[in-house]
């Protein structure tokens, strides 16, 4: 039976952050000779690692394997300290693509550790955001990834009155709502931020799936398998009762048999898969009756590039002016090199790497 309708999320697929971390390492690409390098994959997504590895981008886990004076980027997910100092050893130059509010979660651990909490850090162990935030503080942090973990990390409580809940920015809202409730039964003045750590793209492309998710005979969610807000956008469409829940990477990974009964499909995408896929994606599944979009906010957030590269644009106006001829005041003028990069959209950015 053909699918006769696409419900298709929005907001889905790239968030602020990612856009942000993508356009700066499509930057570095074009500035500096290759190589140029990148500690972790940038965002956790196949085609946009291999987009970039086609650019000649080498990704590294161990920041030691870059070579002294070599350009470097840190992932989106945020990095440990010892991992952002000693990626400037040996004249490296480093850009810190992290999110703001990856940096905004380091920061409050930050804040608690130094007043003598303890931090339970509700999170995905071994995930790069994850092993980042918990090296902040590691020392007065535990990470907290299942009920068990909550009681053995309750148990090294000194101090009840100190104790905070932090968490990883993708999670699932329900997975952060039930560590919260039980650690408030047990803590009642357990501290947290005055919303919650789930970043804003996280929540609206939940949100967007729910009502999707209960309408659909079957969801599609595209995104790699160690994307984590990928993996809580599968939870999500379960919990909110839709049968058939798939993740895919692509359109070939698209299980037609799995869906053959499926009239209404719900189609959405993790922060860090590009819009292309979900073009093919849609395009697999070929509705009938076409694509109803379902839209729950407009989601207009920026982030600037990191500020390493921002320092950059003088001597990149200076290299622009010279190929105009010498012009420096008016490549300024019409706002240099980075004019476009509020305007720019990463998924064009990787669609250009393709073609
Ligand atoms: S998912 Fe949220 S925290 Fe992660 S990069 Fe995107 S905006 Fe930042």
């Amino acid at each position: 039976m053909p699918v006769e309708k696409v419900l298709l999320a929005e907001p889905r697929g790239f968030c602020a952050g990612v856009e942000m971390a993508i356009k700066a390492l499509a930057w570095m690409v074009r500035v500096f000779e290759p190589p140029v390098y990148c500690y972790h994959e940038i965002v956790h997504n196949r085609l946009v690692v291999d987009r970039f590895r086609e650019q000649g981008v080498i990704f590294v886990d161990d920041v030691n394997a870059v070579p002294a004076g070599a350009p470097v980027m840190l992932s989106a997910h945020g990095s440990a300290p010892d991992v952002v100092a000693a990626s400037r050893e040996n004249n490296r130059y480093v850009v810190n693509a992290v999110c703001p509010l990856v940096t905004k979660v380091h920061h409050e651990a930050k804040v608690r550790a130094r007043k003598g909490f303890t931090i339970l850090y509700v999170g995905h162990a071994g995930h790069d955001e994850a092993v980042g935030t918990l090296a902040v503080a590691p020392e007065s942090m535990q990470l907290v990834e299942r009920d068990a973990d909550l009681e053995a990390a309750a148990a090294s409580v000194t101090d009840p009155t100190r104790v905070a809940v932090l968490a990883q920015t993708t999670l699932a809202q329900n997975e952060w709502a039930g560590v919260v409730e039980r650690t408030r039964e047990r803590f009642p003045e357990v501290w947290t931020a005055s919303r919650n750590d789930l970043c804003f793209a996280t929540t609206n492309r939940q949100d967007a799936l729910i009502d999707i998710a209960r309408r659909a005979d079957a969801v599609v969610v595209i995104g790699s398998a160690n994307s984590s807000n990928t993996i809580a956008l599968t939870k999500v469409a379960r919990d909110a009762g839709c049968p058939i829940v798939l993740r895919v990477d692509g359109p070939d990974e698209l299980d037609t048999a799995a869906i053959r009964d499926a009239r209404i499909v719900g189609v959405t995408a993790g922060a860090s898969a590009p819009e292309e896929l979900v073009e093919s994606v849609i395009a697999r599944l070929a509705p009938r009756d076409g694509v109803e979009a379902v839209r729950v906010t407009d989601e207009d957030e920026y982030f600037p590039p990191p500020r390493e590269l921002r320092e950059l644009i003088p001597a990149l106006d200076a290299a622009a002016a010279l190929v105009l001829g010498g012009d420096v005041t008016a490549v300024r003028a019409a706002g240099g090199p980075f004019v476009d990069d509020r305007t720019l959209d990463a998924s064009k950015v990787l669609a250009a790497f393709g073609d």
